[in-house]
């Protein structure tokens, strides 16, 4: 099979014909349709997440189908040619205090697809049957990919931001920062639930703002320059420490500000009086099933929509340069179908 292959960290990724994977047991051999490109990604290939195996085949937002049963999973819930989507959270052990309080993201066993677990920049890959999610229909393969973890993570994020009860009331106000993948789909589940929206990009970057604007956000804007109100919550999907300090000072008394991403720059320090008025500030690590099963039968009531561009299995490292230099509106989809073009665009 083709696969895109990292080798050395801060390497590019290199097309490599590998031999299809053997299912183990409990899992299942998926032919892979289409993968999405997550900015997690880009960490492990930068060499910022520094424990990946190598050499690995990255990949976390996969979409394919059911093509063999490993030994023992023959008689799970997955059939042959069932359409499935593969998340970050590959494994967990099911006895840690963690895993037993529905707190499975944060187990001390848990493995990551694409990162410890070979993910889906490949013709084919192998999984854990109880972590394949079954997808909704009316999502073309290349639609659903980046719901797996742009959409998990920034549903999971808007669950967080939520515990300010400020945000349910009507007109709740929420703040974005870093208008890519995941902020692309978190606001159209923000309007659905009666949310305003702010969307905060890199200064200058009109093309992100428009994006936003055309999403549902009442005003976007630079991060050199303030949301015109108090925020009642805010999420941080840029990897920019200095945006924590600014989007605190951008809270409301009683403001909610969640981290989405997996890693970010230094956090550089600020006065106690931008927290002070129980102001909060959290991460959000990983997901749970149970977010995985809550977000994809959300999506499509709301319905959420999602960008895409689509690269040939081949381009991957085009496309994480695309998503390196903010080149990218929605996400970045890799297809394995050779005789799609580099950069269609499409939406739906
Ligand atoms: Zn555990
Ligand atoms: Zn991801």
């Amino acid at each position: 099979m083709r696969a895109m292959v990292l080798h050395t960290p801060r390497q590019p990724l290199e097309l490599r014909h590998l031999p299809t994977p053997e299912p183990g047991p409990g899992q299942v051999l998926i032919k892979v349709s289409a993968c999405a490109v997550c900015r997690t990604d880009l960490h492990v290939v930068d060499g910022e997440l520094t424990e990946p195996k190598l050499p690995l085949v990255i990949g976390h937002e996969i979409v394919g189908t059911v093509a063999a049963h490993g030994p023992g999973s023959e008689g799970d819930t997955l059939r042959l040619g069932d359409r499935v989507g593969v998340p970050w959270l590959g494994y967990t052990c099911g006895r840690c205090r963690y895993c037993l309080s529905g707190r499975e993201n944060l187990c001390d066993q848990a493995r990551f697809t694409g990162y410890q677990i070979d993910g889906g920049y490949a013709e084919y890959t192998v999984a854990d049957h109880r972590f394949c999610f079954p997808l909704p229909q009316g999502y073309p393969d290349v639609q659903a990919a980046p719901l797996l973890c742009g959409g998990l993570i920034g549903y999971r994020s808007l669950v967080m931001a939520s515990t300010n009860p400020d945000l349910g009331e009507a007109g709740g106000r929420l703040g974005v920062y870093g208008f890519g993948a995941a902020a692309h789909i978190v606001a159209q589940v923000a309007r659905h639930r009666g949310h305003r929206l702010f969307a905060v990009t890199r200064p200058g970057d009109l093309e992100a703002q428009q994006f936003a604007r055309s999403l549902g956000a009442e005003w976007a804007g630079g991060a050199d320059e303030n949301p015109p109100e108090p925020l009642d919550a805010a999420i941080i999907f840029a990897p920019a420490g200095e945006l924590v300090p600014a989007a605190l000072r951008a809270l409301a008394k009683g403001g909610v500000l969640v981290c989405g991403g997996i890693h970010m720059s230094a956090i550089p320090s600020f006065p106690y009086d931008i927290l002070w008025g129980e102001r909060v500030i959290r991460s959000v690590a990983n997901l749970t099933r149970q977010d995985g099963t809550e977000f994809l039968a959300l999506a499509p009531q709301v319905p959420v929509r999602t960008e895409v561009r689509l690269y040939p299995l081949e381009a991957a490292n085009e496309a994480l340069a695309d998503l390196r230099e903010g080149r990218l509106q929605g996400a970045a989809v890799l297809t394995m179908d050779p005789d799609v073009p580099t950069g269609r665009e499409t939406s739906a």
